[in-house]
C-alpha cells in the first residue's frame, strides 16, 4: 500500500480539503499536525526512510520522544494537500531527547515542516500530558470571524468564552474548558509556542489575536468539528453585533442547567 492509501492519511487529506473549502486557509495560511498511533507507524514502516538527518525543533518536547507526526509543510497551501501529498506534507520523527526532528517521508525537494512546528509540538506535548495521550491533533486556521472578533472584544479568554457560548447552545458542551487568548506576537518561534502551550494546559481552543486560532483534539474529525463550532459561533456573534447587538440571550442559570443535563463541568468563572 502507498502512503495515500492509508486510512489516517485519507482522513487527513479530507480534513485539509474541507478546511480549505471553509475558507480558513488562504494561500499558505494555517497548518495541521497529527500524532501517529503505533498501528499507523507499524503500517508505514516499509514506506518510510529513517536515514535522513535530524534538525533542531527549537524547543524541547521530552514526552514526545520517538513519536511520529504527519505535518503540513512550510509555505505549502492547504488546498494542495489532497492534490499532491508528498510535496505538501511530511511525516517527521522526534529524536530520543525531544529536541530534534527528521523527515521520514514526504516534503520532497527540500521542503520543511510548517514554521509553526514549535507551537504544534509544544501544544502536543502539553496535551499529551493533560489527556494521557488521548489528544493527537493540533490544527491552526485563519478562521475569519474569530479573527474579526479579536479587533472588537477585549482580549480576555473569559469574555471570549462567554460571548461564544451564548451564540450557540451546543458550545459549552463542545468546548466546556473555554478559549484562551494569546495577544499579538510574532508567529513562528519559541516565544509564541510557549504562550500557546501554556494556555493549552487549560483550553482546547487558543486564539491568536489578529491572526488565527489553534484547536486540539483526539482525532481529525473532532478537531475539525471543534474548529467549525467555534468559528460558526464567532460568525453568529459577528452578525449579531452587526445588527446592533444582543436584545436577549442565554443566562448563566440556563448554562448551569445545560451543564447538569449534559453532564459537563463548566467553570463558574464563565457564569458571572
Ligand atoms: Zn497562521
Amino acid at each position: 500500500m502507498s502512503m495515500q492509501d492509508m486510512k489516517f492519511v485519507q482522513n487527513f487529506m479530507k480534513m485539509t480539503n474541507d478546511a480549505w473549502l471553509k475558507g480558513w486557509h488562504e494561500r499558505n495560511g494555517g497548518n495541521i499536525s497529527y500524532r501517529l498511533t503505533s498501528e499507523n507507524v507499524e503500517s508505514i514502516k516499509n514506506i518510510i526512510d529513517e536515514n535522513r538527518d535530524y534538525s533542531p525543533i527549537g524547543v524541547t518536547v521530552k514526552n514526545l520522544a520517538n513519536e511520529y507526526f504527519l505535518v503540513t509543510g512550510s509555505g505549502k497551501f492547504i488546498r494542495n494537500v489532497a492534490v499532491d501529498l508528498e510535496a505538501n506534507v511530511g511525516i517527521v520523527k522526534i529524536d530520543e531527547k525531544g529536541e530534534n526532528y527528521k523527515v521520514v517521508w514526504g516534503l520532497v525537494n527540500g521542503a520543511k515542516p510548517t514554521s509553526e512546528l514549535p507551537s504544534h509540538l509544544m501544544s502536543h506535548s502539553v496535551k499529551f500530558e493533560a489527556t494521557n495521550g488521548n489528544h493527537r491533533v493540533i490544527m491552526h486556521s485563519h478562521a475569519t470571524n474569530l479573527i474579526a472578533l479579536t479587533f472588537v472584544l477585549p482580549l480576555d479568554g473569559a469574555v471570549f468564552t462567554r460571548e461564544l457560548w451564548e451564540m450557540a447552545t451546543e458550545c459549552p458542551v463542545v468546548f466546556p474548558s473555554g478559549v484562551g487568548i494569546v495577544p499579538w506576537m510574532v508567529p513562528g518561534g519559541a516565544e509564541i509556542a510557549e504562550a500557546t502551550s501554556e494556555l493549552m494546559k487549560k483550553h482546547d481552543v487558543v486564539i491568536w489575536a489578529y491572526h488565527g486560532v489553534f484547536c486540539s483534539g483526539e482525532d481529525l474529525d473532532l478537531t475539525f468539528g471543534l474548529m467549525d463550532t467555534v468559528e460558526k459561533s464567532a460568525e453568529i456573534l459577528v452578525k449579531v453585533l452587526s445588527m446592533g447587538g444582543k436584545r436577549q440571550t442565554i443566562s448563566s442559570d440556563n448554562f448551569r442547567d445545560l451543564a447538569r443535563d449534559f453532564n459537563v463541568t463548566i467553570s463558574e468563572e464563565y457564569l458571572k
